[in-house]
């Protein structure tokens, strides 16, 4: 009872601060319980985890937010928001040593992830949280902690896990502005297109730091009527926007007319984002992978022979290995893998590509002839990965018109404004048709899978347990085994991170030798589909969000230990 924790609170007030093990347990209060999970061994320490639960019917959140799992999500998602929010309001924060007296949850950016922050069941609603307990010094602070327990927390837990009407205008659009998203996605495919941004979006963002919506001067979207497709959402009913068919779609325009913009967008369009971000209706298909050039990356036995052959010295390029890659093989590696693990659209921008991978004019073709060139450019392949593999790209290229006869559609960024400029494109294409020759040294075959061998990402233990960690969105240390993954772009927060961490211990294990990656890749994405993201970790923790397969895969395969076999 709550009564109890006061009295173990008023108890070991003063003593070392290992006292406040004893305060592990639960506790009953008026209208909710609250878990204290585990307690920090100091006050420097990750603070303690904590639960505060209350039972479905008590929380006053009806079955309509709860109706499919897109809206659980966003239910979710927005009272995580509401919970950090009045966390900050609500408490005094910091107080004596270390991280003593800050309340903190789990914190959102723009999208709306699946996260193990809060969970909503039919039994219960339950935010899972983290608290500095309070210490002067290295001795506790009971006054302080007995107001935070006791006072603090019963009040953030009325606004965060309790269904307040003042909120329900918001809630309900975060819902349905999720659930929408979801449902367009779902619709791309019979539509055939790849992306879709509405009429009206605000694409361009505060800074190149700031993911929050530009505030002063941002143009809103409008799309071409060529390219223009209306959609039925089950919330908003009809809205109108470009939809990007599937195939080559080529952006162009001059320099600083939004190009980048507008694909960083199609990015991130494989979430959802909160209402007011300006993207709720930029939707990407989710199997939608970004591919940049990545120079000093390992490449573990992909095969990239679809783009680079005959290497100096007869290197194979079917299972390239190499510590070091180039700008061009590390394109090309980001590529094979990326339609291994089952990307089908591929986003490109000229601003973080090889030059070398993407074209090779007529000039360089005479110069420098093809047998003494290993890469077969990407403009060269880009057609047949659609035809053969039904992989579509969007490419942004502002600085060469060789693109011109392989794109499908050509869409021309002028102030910030798309237009649909395919046939002007076509018609230069054929007018000024250069010498430039094909380079293709084959058909493109069926995608390899690799199998993963036994102990090639080594996790050492100790006392029994992997010391797992990671930092900002691209690092991430098991053991030992230490994986950098800075080129991988469509990741947006931490707590994805540290799922991705947790994934790959999870799929460690599974390499032994008798499976592809992509079968390892499947089982972990399974069991989460099955058991839920905090099913990755031994630990019950709130700060873990949902990624893709696609980015399991690109963190397996930058492990520099790793090894495969084809
Ligand atoms: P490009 O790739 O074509 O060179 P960017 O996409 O990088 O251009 O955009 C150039 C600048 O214009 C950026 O500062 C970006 O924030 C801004 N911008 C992009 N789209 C818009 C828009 N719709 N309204 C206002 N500013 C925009
Ligand atoms: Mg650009």
């Amino acid at each position: 009872h709550a009564q109890t924790l006061k009295e173990i609170l008023r108890r070991i007030d003063g003593r070392g601060y290992k006292a406040y093990k004893e305060l592990q347990g639960a506790y009953t209060f008026d209208n909710f319980t609250l878990f204290i999970d585990h307690v920090q061994g100091d006050p420097f320490a990750q603070p303690s985890r904590l639960r505060v639960r209350v039972e479905r019917p008590a929380s006053g959140f009806d079955s309509s937010f709860t109706r499919s799992p897109s809206r659980t999500v966003a239910l979710c998602d927005y009272l995580t928001r509401r919970f950090s929010q009045t966390a900050r309001r609500l408490t005094k924060g910091v107080r004596g040593t270390g991280k003593g007296g800050l309340i903190l949850i789990d914190a959102p950016a723009q999208e709306i992830l699946p996260r193990t922050s809060m969970k909503v069941t039919d039994d219960y609603v339950e935010a899972r949280f983290f608290l500095g307990l309070p210490a002067v010094g290295r001795r506790i602070a009971g006054r302080d902690a007995t107001e935070m327990l006791l006072s603090e927390l019963p009040a953030i837990a009325s606004e965060a896990i309790f269904f307040k009407e003042n909120q329900r205008s918001a809630l309900t659009t975060h819902v349905e502005t999720c659930e929408d998203a979801d449902a367009l996605r779902n619709q791309l495919a019979a539509l055939n297109r790849v992306a879709f941004v509405a009429d009206g979006a605000q694409l361009p963002r505060a800074s190149g730091i700031d993911p929050r919506p530009l505030t002063k001067g941002a143009v809103p979207f409008t799309s071409p009527e060529s390219l223009r497709v209306d959609i039925d959402l089950p919330n908003q009913g009809k809205i109108s926007g470009m939809g990007i068919p599937e195939g080559v779609t080529l952006i162009v325009g001059g320099g600083f007319h939004g190009k980048s913009t507008l694909l960083n967008a199609l990015e991130l369009g494989v979430y959802n984002h909160i209402p007011g971000d300006g993207r709720e209706r930029v939707i990407t298909r989710s199997d939608a992978l970004k591919i940049r050039a990545a120079d000093g990356r390992s490449i573990t036995g992909t095969d990239i022979s679809p783009f680079i052959n005959d290497l100096p010295f007869g290197r194979p390029t079917r299972a390239f290995n190499t510590e070091n890659a180039s700008g061009s093989t590390s394109q090309a590696a980001g590529i094979c893998e990326g339609i291994e693990a089952g990307a089908r659209l591929l986003l490109l921008d000229e601003d973080t590509s090889a030059t070398n991978f993407m074209i090779r004019d007529e000039k360089m073709q005479k110069l420098v002839s093809s047998e003494n060139e290993p890469i077969t450019p990407f403009i060269d392949r880009v057609k047949e990965l659609h035809t053969a593999h039904g992989v579509s790209t969007i490419l942004v290229m502002g600085g060469s018109g060789d693109y011109f006869a392989t794109a499908d559609h050509v869409i021309q960024m002028a102030d910030y404004t798309p237009k649909d400029v395919t046939e002007k494109a076509h018609t230069i294409a054929k007018e000024h048709a250069n010498g430039r020759v094909v380079e293709i040294a084959g058909p493109l075959e069926p995608v390899t899978h690799r199998t993963p061998l036994p102990n090639c990402i080594p996790m050492e233990e100790r006392r029994g347990r992997v010391k797992i960690n990671t930092y900002g969105l691209h690092e991430i240390v098991l053991g030992k085994t230490r994986i950098t993954f800075d080129d991988v772009e469509q990741l947006v927060e931490p707590s994805q991170t540290r799922a991705l961490a947790e994934a790959v211990h999870m799929a460690a294990p599974l390499m032994d030798g008798s499976r592809t990656l992509d079968d390892i890749l499947k089982k972990v994405m399974a069991t989460i589909e099955m058991n839920g993201l905090e099913s990755l970790s031994d630990i019950l923790r709130g700060d873990l969000a949902g990624f893709r397969k696609l980015e399991l895969a690109a963190v397996i395969n930058r492990a520099r230990t790793l090894k495969t076999r084809t």
